[in-house]
């Protein structure tokens, strides 16, 4: 009897497909399959079996091929899926694929085999010599799958074409294999019961070697483990084997991606008041297998890794799982280090710090079992966790939840949703909530949790503010240190206490300009200006990577006079060093840290102290425990308020109280200057007055007068392309077609218009804001936009990306 299959193909098409199947294999929700469409075979994510025909008269065809042994998610994250699917208006199979770790999706591919006919009349002479596939194919008599697919692109597909039809090549549809697989290794154990008697010396120190590094739970070892200590082991391990004494086989292993972490605290004896308050409301939860969102409100240094830790042991003591989500990998070093202290091997990572082995691995390791805890940063939210019993959001505030191009989706809100399909408690946690969440929190939506002290009753720092406009002018700008500042760093480093200067942009200036012309030295790409890194004499776009040498003339006028203007961490740390010279400054931001190793020996310098002052980005603002950490100096608070954004004020806000939260977290009281332009701004008075509540009551009443999110909701309908005339026109045209529907569900049109940065990457972008009081009627707009897009869209000329719950609106 056949079967009918539900698949989602990883393709770009809004609905699944029905195929069937008649083979013997017993088949499972989450297996990858090889199935037809068109002309090209695709991987298809087996959803449901059934063995009735679905309903409609359409010719069903079979699939080709079944790729997995065992299912590559567990079958209770198909409804998962099907919900992303449904609400970012995203294909489900490309969900899927993203899903999963690079390297397990199969295509097809074409291949080319040369005939006998072909080998007597191709025969590359004069200009075709310089065609290196030619070369190649006439050589091996064949061309393999990723040449072909290259050349099909271009404009040799013609030739190929006609080649085929005179006989002389043939072209064959192959299928290209997934480009990951488990890694393994060569692994001796001795033969049980063997003696060993008559044996060469270098026989008996090698089993020696073996027989030392066994134990109880390791009857083999790896084979590179004894060849690496005694170079003669090689071949005396080859004669032993021939003797039976021992035994080769081969073994799957996994790449260990941990390398050195941070050092993790102790657990501590006794828990603080607050941390106990918030166990006794979480722990019964965990228990009792039901879902309940919770939002830990815990100020800097209360504590709150203990509390997720305490709540992690408990989902495993019952035989579940947990999810631990973090904003970024930075975080994630530190949380890991405090987990795997406690949980050991049952940890596993899945971060975009992994190469594609290492995350293949960790995948495998989760999927069978083996890893019960995961943590991870917004892409582990698809973990192939088979049953959590927990799920953490730590510094749920950050934008980084925020995934912010393909499928554009918000890590937080799916914690919740997957909490809510797998029955589990989940823990939002944060020091400065995100608006939504805490109105969320009042709404009785999420059950607030507060600890409002840190761990021993240490104080939070006292901050002050500076007025840098009342500053006295350096070269005509308010000076990049204030009296204050340079005063406070100097008693600091005498009483070898450690300091942090936050300011979030890096580079030495954001702004070239010459001063003859006025020309501003912008992108080739995109329309911004260029930052100038002193450090590697260049300028660089930091939206497209696009770099030049630093221009010693003006590109326009030729003129020599160049201003050097704005400033970015580069520079503080410069003229940090011409202040104080005998200072031991180090710095942290993307330039500094492109690797994991990196960003962990910097914090570890810091944790030894062997650096006085740490400058740095947002980076520095996170999560980080340094106890000696007594002064905080913020360069420029109000940068980001003028960004054209709904959300600048809390982000501020949120920056602000995190990184002031870095200082006097040890035995030593701490103290946080805060320059800025706008000393009265309420995102810059309420994070010096360390006020939460009058933060949120401002913004909230804010939001409330524009009917912004927490109140109304918003979509994002985004146009990019390279043509800045096709790219308005669709923006216009959906905009016409929309506008009574859209006038009908009470949704209201902002734009259309171009986004704050206009071009991007040799893109023009423009958009339009849908904003409804209701995500329903949103959704209504979006889906009638969808399957009306305008001409240019149709013709692939221009592209459309709906952009649900947007949070960056540049
Ligand atoms: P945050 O709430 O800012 O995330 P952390 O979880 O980093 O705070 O904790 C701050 C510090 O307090 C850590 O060094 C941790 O070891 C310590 N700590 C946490 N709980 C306790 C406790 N119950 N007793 C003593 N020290 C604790
Ligand atoms: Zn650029
Ligand atoms: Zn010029």
């Amino acid at each position: 009897m056949g079967l009918f299959l539900e698949i989602a193909v990883a393709a770009p098409i809004n609905h699944t497909l029905t195929y069937s199947y008649d083979g013997r294999r017993r088949l499972q929700p989450g297996l990858r399959l090889l199935v037809p469409l068109g002309p090209r075979r695709l991987t298809g994510y087996l959803l449901d079996i059934s063995e009735k025909k679905p309903q409609g008269d359409y010719p069903i065809k079979a699939i080709t091929d079944i790729l997995d042994q065992t299912p590559v998610f567990p079958a209770n994250m198909i409804s998962f899926y099907r919900w992303i699917a449904d609400y970012y208006h995203y294909p489900l199979g490309e969900v899927i694929k993203g899903a999963l770790p690079g390297g397990l999706a199969c295509r097809s591919g074409r291949e080319i085999l040369l005939t006998t006919r072909g080998e007597k009349k191709i025969i590359p002479s004069g200009e075709d010599q310089k065609k290196k596939w030619l070369l190649t194919l006439c050589r091996n008599k064949k061309l393999p799958p990723r040449t072909v697919g290259k050349l099909w692109r271009g404009r040799n597909r013609r030739i190929l074409l006609k080649w085929q039809e005179q006989g002389l090549i043939t072209i064959n549809e192959v299928i290209i294999g997934p480009t990951c697989k488990a890694k393994t290794e060569i692994c001796v154990g001795p033969v049980e019961g063997k003696t060993a008697d008559n044996l060469k010396k270098s026989e008996q120190k090698t089993l020696n070697l073996l027989t030392g590094l066994l134990s109880d739970d390791r009857k083999t070892i790896p084979r590179r483990d004894i060849t690496r200590r005694y170079s003669g082991a090689g071949k005396a391990l080859k004669s032993l084997a021939a003797k039976k004494i021992i035994f080769f086989e081969e073994k799957e292993v996994y790449r260990d991606p941990f390398g050195e972490r941070p050092p993790a605290f102790a657990e501590p004896n006794v828990l603080s008041c607050g941390q106990k308050k918030a166990l006794a409301e979480i722990l019964p939860a965990i228990k009792a297998k039901k879902f309940k969102p919770f939002l830990l409100h815990g100020i800097t240094g209360s504590g709150k890794t203990e509390v997720y830790l305490r709540g992690a042991q408990t989902a495993l003591k019952m035989g579940r799982t947990v999810l631990v989500m973090v904003p970024e990998i930075a975080l994630a070093a530190q949380i890991e280090g405090h987990f795997f202290s406690r949980f050991g091997s049952l940890v596993a990572v899945l971060h975009s710090g992994l190469s594609k082995g290492e995350r293949f691995d960790q995948w495998q390791r989760i999927l069978r079992g083996r890893a019960r805890v995961v943590i991870g940063a917004r892409s582990a939210i698809f973990a192939p966790l088979a049953d959590p019993g927990l799920i953490i959001v730590d510094e749920e505030h950050d934008p980084a939840y925020k995934q912010e191009d393909l499928l554009r989706y918000q890590a937080r809100d799916l914690a919740i949703l997957r909490a809510s399909q797998q029955h589990c408690p989940v823990i939002l946690g944060s020091a400065t909530p995100s608006l939504v969440s805490y109105h969320n929190a009042g709404q009785g939506k999420y059950q607030l949790l507060n600890m409002k002290k840190r761990i021993h009753d240490r104080p939070l720092p006292k901050v002050e503010i500076i007025n840098l406009r009342k500053q006295p002018p350096v070269n005509g700008r308010p000076p990049l240190f204030s009296p204050q500042l340079i005063r406070a760093l100097t008693d600091n480093l005498k009483q070898h206490n450690q300091s942090m200067l936050f300011l979030n942009r890096r580079g030495f200036a954001n702004l070239v300009i010459c001063r003859d012309c006025g020309h501003v030295v912008q992108c080739r790409n995109c329309r911004v200006s260029l930052t100038m890194h002193k450090k590697t004499a260049a300028l660089i776009c930091h939206y497209c990577g696009y770099t030049i040498k630093s221009a010693v003339v003006c590109p326009n006028c030729r003129s020599g006079r160049i201003n050097e203007v704005g400033f970015g961490t580069e520079r503080v740390e410069i003229e940090l060093k011409k202040l104080f010279p005998q200072a031991r400054i180090g710095r942290l931001d993307r330039d500094t840290t492109t690797k994991r190793a990196d960003f962990i020996k910097i914090l570890k310098e810091v944790r030894e102290g062997r650096i006085d002052i740490l400058v740095g980005t947002q980076m520095i603002t996170k999560g980080h425990h340094f106890p000696n950490m007594t002064l905080v100096g913020i360069i420029w608070a109000d940068g980001g308020l003028g960004m054209p954004d709904f959300r600048a004020g809390e982000r501020t806000f949120q920056l602000l109280s995190q990184v002031s939260g870095r200082a006097g977290r040890g035995e030593k009281e701490g103290r946080v200057i805060v320059q800025t332009h706008q000393p009265d701004h309420y995102s810059i008075t309420t994070a010096g007055d360390h006020d939460y509540q009058e933060f949120f009551s401002r913004e909230l009443s804010l939001r409330a007068s524009l009917n912004f999110p927490p109140y109304g909701r918003l979509i994002n309908i985004k146009f990019s392309g390279k043509n800045e005339d096709l790219v308005k026109k669709s923006a216009l045209e959906l905009y016409e077609k929309i506008k009574e529907i859209s006038r009908v569900r009470k949704v209201s049109l902002l734009g259309p218009a171009p986004a704050p940065l206009a071009r991007i990457r040799r893109q023009y972008r423009w958009q339009l804001l849908l904003k409804g009081n209701t995500i329903n009627s949103l959704h209504e707009v979006a889906i009638f936009s969808r399957e009306h897009p305008p001409a240019p869209v149709r013709a692939g000329k221009v592209k459309l990306f709906i952009d649900v719950d947007p949070e960056n609106m540049l």
